[in-house]
């Protein structure tokens, strides 16, 4: 269904407009024009009716560089907008429905506001809104892309329910406005990138909500909301009924969040790390959960200091939803009792809650960093480097072949909006750091940290280049300010020469045929035994280094597995060795 399209329509009228049941012209519409700097906003959930009832103010702040008499408010298209108001005096708006795969439901419904008038650049208005709808499971956006209805249900999993709700922000459920272009799931990295766009937007943006949970209740539900502070609920009585008043939370967001509410009869477990609500009947996996989380605490203290805030974890009834997370914030399905994938779990979200930064690759690497850090300590080093090649092998796709010039910048760690790279090339980078500067350096630096003085990407560069003796500022523009795509190693000659005491000196080039370099580790195989070297190799060069080994050397291999590498079919070598 697609109520707004756009055609190429002759030369010189370039993109004419076609829109259906609107009077808007769409060259004066800017989508994403304004962004909204605060939220004040009473929400009444009615968990029976799987209804959601907004009423309230925002404050919209014109980011573009033209005056706008236009105003674009986005909700879930399974919403509908009530009324629109400013300074008491309702303003005109049409309304359409505007296909976009930021909404579980594939679509918004947009009010097309005419403000009284126009708002300059850097300007504000307040707007008074209201609107109510429902929200129903609903994954339209992954089914029509052909994603088996059993998977996408348990990946749009958002619903309010009568026995249990819990709605996701941004990238989920439209359920507070947002004022976004069109996001489509079938092209490439369109949904993150205008997500990405809207988060920058929002950040600094305050939220003040009043959540009430309708209807008679003889329990009191727990309201978990992600990143804030809320007070209530509280029941009362009215006309002999037991009630349940509003919760109060304020919002403001340091990382880049999604906004989140849970609304269920949870039971609580509490201990000093972390607080697991869960579902009746899950008792066991909620214990285990714990238990793992209680011992890997002062693990994590460890790495990346106390806890900002007590972790949270939050069960979800569909035994196969997928987990999601916000911060400290952890919603996932609490069914088994395997306590070394609630270790894993534990290790990231233990992470969030005690270092906190608004760049993706830092606050997202370093939890999955926490990961194979936690794995190495559990199982040894292989079954950490088993664990980062999962990771590996979903980034190795992006990079290869090596990005193009211009996308240097915006899929470097620091710029890119790409799940793969911040997450998973992210850890890979941060191992790669711990094995150069060792690990009493790099926590140092880890502790060195202040978000709040995070202003520039190179901040936390050079927190751990204080910490080292070494230059890395290759190694920063190859890996993190740019992406340079990855290394190719490749053992170019190695020659043997027996000494005079009988060992072996070996002399060893290597040769990186790709596009970033890397401290690659360099393992040597001899007649009983083995032994390891690092080596550093910048991109399209070669290095040579020296080994001495007690017996006749057998065999080279480069990398180990810790540096992410195009090629790794070329990495062992076989040694030619001639005595003289
Ligand atoms: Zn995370």
């Amino acid at each position: 269904m697609k109520f707004f399209e756009m055609k190429p329509v002759g030369k010189f009228l370039g993109l004419l407009c076609v829109l259906c049941a609107s009077v808007v012209n769409c060259f004066s519409l800017d989508r994403e024009a304004f962004s909204v700097t605060n939220y004040d906003l009473n929400v009444q959930v009615e968990p029976e009716q799987h209804r959601l009832g907004v009423r309230g103010k925002i404050t919209l702040r014109n980011d573009s560089a033209a005056p706008q008499k236009i105003a674009v408010l986005q909700i879930s298209s399974s919403l509908d907008w009530r009324a629109v108001k400013a300074g008491d005096k309702a303003v005109q708006f049409v309304t359409q429905t505007y296909t976009s795969d930021i909404d579980h439901t594939g679509g918004l419904s947009e009010a097309i506001v005419t403000l009284p008038q126009a708002v300059p650049p850097k300007g504000t208005i307040e707007l008074e809104i209201a609107y109510e709808g429902v929200i129903l499971l609903d994954a339209t956006r992954l089914t029509r892309i052909d994603t088996p209805e059993e998977a996408a249900n348990s990946t749009d999993w958002d619903q309010i329910g009568t026995n249990f709700t819990a709605v996701r922000g941004v990238g989920y459920v439209a359920w507070y406005p947002i004022a976004t272009e069109v996001a489509n799931l079938s092209e490439g990295n369109s949904l993150f990138e205008v997500l990405g766009r809207w988060k920058m937007r929002e950040a600094g943006s305050k939220m003040h909500l009043q959540i009430t949970p309708t209807g008679n209740s003889e329990v009191l539900p727990q309201i978990l909301f992600n990143g804030v502070s809320c007070s209530g609920p509280a029941m009362y009585e009215s006309m002999g009924v037991t009630k349940v008043g509003p919760v109060d939370c304020m919002y403001q967001p340091l990382r880049l969040d999604a906004p989140t509410f849970v609304i269920a009869d949870y039971q609580v477990l509490e201990r000093p790390a972390i607080e697991v609500r869960y579902l009746r009947g899950h008792d066991v996996a909620a214990t285990n959960f714990a238990d793992a989380a209680e011992k890997i605490a002062p693990f994590i203290t460890d790495w990346f200091g106390e806890h900002r805030e007590r972790a949270k974890t939050a069960d979800l009834p569909d035994p196969k939803a997928a987990p999601f997370e916000s911060g400290a914030l952890l919603l996932t399905p609490l069914a088994g009792d395997d306590s070394k994938l609630a270790g894993l779990a534990a290790a990231h979200q233990l992470t969030h809650a005690a270092f906190l930064s608004f760049r993706p690759w830092i606050e997202e690497g370093l939890a999955h960093l926490a990961q194979a850090l936690y794995l190495e300590r559990e199982k040894g080093r292989q079954a950490a480097l088993d664990y980062m090649g999962l990771h590996r092998s979903a980034f190795s796709q992006i990079e290869a072949p090596a990005p193009k010039s211009e996308d240097e910048v915006n899929r470097s760690l620091v710029n890119t909006t790409s799940e793969e790279l911040y997450r998973s090339k992210a850890m890979c980078v941060w191992w790669m750091l711990r094995d150069m500067v060792g690990e009493a350096a790099l926590k140092k630096a880890i502790a060195a940290y202040r978000p709040e003085q995070d202003k520039e990407p190179s901040y936390m560069p050079r927190l751990i280049e204080a910490q080292t003796q070494r230059d890395l500022e290759w190694f920063f523009d190859d890996w993190v300010y740019r992406d340079r795509g990855l290394p190719d190693f490749k053992v170019e000659s190695a020659f043997s020469r027996k000494t005079e005491t009988g060992s072996f000196m070996l002399t060893i080039t290597l040769d990186n045929l790709g596009t970033a370099g890397a401290e690659v580790p360099v393992i040597v195989k001899f007649a009983g035994g083995e032994i390891m070297r690092r080596l550093e190799v910048r991109a399209k060069s070669k290095a040579v280094t020296r080994v001495e080994v007690t017996g006749a050397p057998q065999e080279i291999i480069v990398n180990d597995g810790s540096v992410p590498e195009s090629d790794t079919t070329n990495n062992t070598f076989k040694i030619e060795y001639t005595e003289k």
